[in-house]
């Protein structure tokens, strides 16, 4: 099999403010990632966590500092190769009107309809437990979401869709939110299983927001399984499950670390 070993990521100093924004989200942020680690980003709200999985997922560019990825600098990379290398969930992640194996499939664009791929990426986020009590399984059709404009697909892969009338939807099904999220988690799992492509780096931000705390248990030890192999870097609003199995948690208050360490040594220190 072909690994690629997870990719190594670190920050230099890096300050941030959001374009037309009054304040830094990020100031003077350091901290370094070693290939194959898990790190934790802990926080408040507002804190700057997802701040840092969107410079890393290159969505804004520092505007001090310097970001590495495999020892490089992030200004440097392909973006192409960069998107290509990185799976990620975002926080306002959303689903799209169509079948909830096209949701799922579209992680992985050119193997968008490969059903035994679908079908792994559902067993790895939850998916598989939704459509198992649905009458129509991954064919059922999903509604709308408020929010789906926000849409990375390729313009390419979008009208190759239409074409499949795979948007055409006619039937839809509620999902709940915790429902949705498992897809949106299989769908990133999907873009990690290339084989041909394969992904060196994770990131998921809040990825049990909305899971029930059993979900949320068999979550994280899937993930504790792929470590080692990738590199993953998630957010979380507490201490707790994730965080004990984490190589480095970074401790975010008002935009900067305020300290740094394993669950043990931040417990200590009065961290929870
Ligand atoms: P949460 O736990 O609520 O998800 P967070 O730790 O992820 O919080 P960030 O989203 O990184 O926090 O936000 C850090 C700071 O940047 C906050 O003060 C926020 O108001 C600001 N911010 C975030 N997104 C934007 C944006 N698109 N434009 C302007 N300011 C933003
Ligand atoms: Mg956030």
């Amino acid at each position: 099999a072909k690994i690629r070993y997870g990719i190594s990521v670190e920050f230099k100093n890096v300050s941030f403010r959001y374009p037309d924004a009054a304040d830094f989200a990020l100031k003077g942020v350091s901290f370094s990632i070693g290939q194959g680690q898990l790190c934790v980003i802990v926080g408040r709200n507002g804190s700057g966590k997802s701040t840092i999985l969107k410079l890393i997922a290159r969505i804004y560019d520092p505007l001090e500092g310097t970001i590495l990825i495999d020892g490089k600098d992030i200004k440097t990379l392909k973006l192409d190769d960069l998107r290509r290398a990185t799976a990620v969930l975002f926080q306002d992640y959303t689903h799209f009107p169509l079948s909830i194996g096209d949701n799922i499939g579209l992680g992985d664009p050119e193997h968008w309809n490969d059903m035994a791929r679908i079908e792994e990426a559902a067993r790895l986020g939850g998916a598989d437990e939704v459509v198992a009590r649905l009458p129509d399984g991954f064919d059922t059709y999903l509604d709308s979401s408020a929010h789906d404009t926000y849409c990375y697909m390729p313009a390419e892969t979008l009208s190759r869709l239409r074409k499949a009338g795979g948007l055409k939807s006619t039937e839809s099904s509620n999902l709940s939110g915790g429902q949705i999220q498992r897809i949106a988690l299989s769908r990133t799992f999907m873009r990690s299983l290339s084989p041909e492509k394969p992904v060196g780096l994770l990131l998921f931000d809040e990825p049990s927001a909305s899971l029930d705390p059993v979900a949320e248990h068999d979550l994280f030890e899937r993930l504790r399984h792929l470590r080692g192999d990738k590199t993953m870097i998630f957010s979380s609003h507490r201490f707790g499950n994730l965080t004990r199995h984490a190589d480095l948690i970074l401790y975010m208050d008002n935009s900067v670390v305020v300290e740094e360490g394993t669950h043990a040594e931040l417990v200590a220190s009065g961290g929870e």
